[in-house]
């Protein structure tokens, strides 16, 4: 049976420092949900919570319907896998794969198929009488996950699984956490992480966490597209953060009028203005017009990065096609389609104004 997660206002303190504040989260049955977000955030955190090794100080956890708020851990039927492995070194593969399944009490008759099936899974199959020092990074990974999947669990925690792999390794065990979620299409999987790759690649939905609170909840496209706030516009992607006035159909950066879509914001607010790098052209084309001076040149393989000064910002475009490279220090123009901006954080101006009188 399939079941999802529910974070219900869930705050966790050690002392008197909120390291989880209030989580309001729901993970749909058979989702996979990163939670993403810089180091100290508190992904770990509501991790823990969900796998019963941190307690609330108020709130609740459910899986499914069952609140496990107050279950100890062995009793939450929950798959975890974290960083650093965790393998008994003094247990062969195939031991640590079981030891879930006796402390979960399995039956003895039962426990070698279902060892071999997760170990199958993994692929480790042949793996299964070498002792944890005998496997590389990756192998023992797979081990963890396979002991993991052992105990054929309805929720799999995943935190920072990847981040002791060398790159090469992380991008080959991100398609083999795909095609595992694929083969267990009814697992809810909650996937820790810092990285933006990982969670682009694995996640239907991305949750954002930055000083212990969820800052915004998505699918990745919606906040690659529309992010809601500055700090995801910048972590969940790359992105170009200008401060403009608003109009009416239109923002002012300095003195530049660009056209945008100003729908739901008063004029006279401030506001940022987000472009993402690649939806910035070069030259002259349409309605939005910047000019200003190349500052910078960063080859990229299949683009080249422009940094151009606009008024103070330095602006950075990623162009695909560059017939001729400008020169550092020419003037250039760059461009890019109202549609393709996104307004964010808009104040009125009276509070503004209010808030800079109170600090002056
Ligand atoms: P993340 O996973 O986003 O890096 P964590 O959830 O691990 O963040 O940590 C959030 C905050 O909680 C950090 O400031 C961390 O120092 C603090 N913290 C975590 N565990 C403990 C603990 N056992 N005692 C005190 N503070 C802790």
């Amino acid at each position: 049976m399939s079941s999802g997660i529910r974070f219900d206002k869930v705050t966790v303190a050690y002392g008197k420092n909120v390291v989880l504040d209030s989580l309001d989260l729901t993970v749909e049955p058979g989702e996979v949900m990163a939670l993403l977000g810089p180091s100290g955030s508190g992904k770990t955190t509501a991790l823990r919570a969900v796998a019963g090794f941190v307690q609330p100080v108020s709130g609740r956890v459910l899986i499914g319907e069952r609140d496990i708020t107050a279950l100890p851990p062995y009793r939450r039927g929950i798959g975890m896998v974290v960083q650093q492995y965790a393998l008994f070194p003094h247990l062969r593969v195939e031991d640590n794969v079981a030891f879930g399944l006796k402390a979960q009490k399995v039956s003895k008759a039962e426990i070698p198929g279902r060892v071999a099936e997760a170990l199958e899974m993994t692929g480790m199959a042949s793996y299964a009488a070498r002792y944890p020092r005998e496997l590389s990074g990756g192998q023992q990974q797979r081990v963890a996950i396979a002991r993991a999947l052992a105990i054929r669990p309805n929720v799999l925690l995943l935190d920072e699984p990847l981040s002791a792999l060398d790159a090469q390794l992380r991008s080959g065990m991100l398609a083999e956490l795909a095609r595992l979620h694929r083969e267990l299409p009814e697992v809810s999987i909650l996937y820790v992480t810092h990285d933006q790759v990982e969670a682009l690649t694995l996640a239907d939905r991305i949750a954002v966490m930055d000083k212990a609170r969820l800052q915004d909840c998505g699918t990745p496209q919606d906040l690659y597209r529309r992010p809601r706030t500055e700090f995801t516009a910048s972590f969940v992607g790359n992105a170009n953060l200008l401060p403009v006035q608003v109009g009416s159909g239109s923002v002012t950066l300095r003195s530049t009028v660009l056209k945008v879509n100003t729908e739901g914001v008063a004029p006279g607010a401030s506001a940022t203005l987000c472009v993402r790098p690649h939806l910035v052209g070069l030259g002259e084309d349409g309605p939005n017009a910047l000019r200003g001076t190349l500052v910078e040149v960063q080859w990229r393989g299949s683009t080249h990065r422009l940094y151009v000064d606009i008024a103070g910002h330095r602006v950075k475009a990623d162009v695909r096609e560059l017939r001729e490279t400008p020169a550092l220090g020419e003037d250039v123009t760059l461009h890019f389609a109202p549609e393709d901006a996104v307004l964010l954080g808009a104040r009125v101006g009276e509070t503004e104004v209010l808030a800079g009188a109170l600090d002056g």
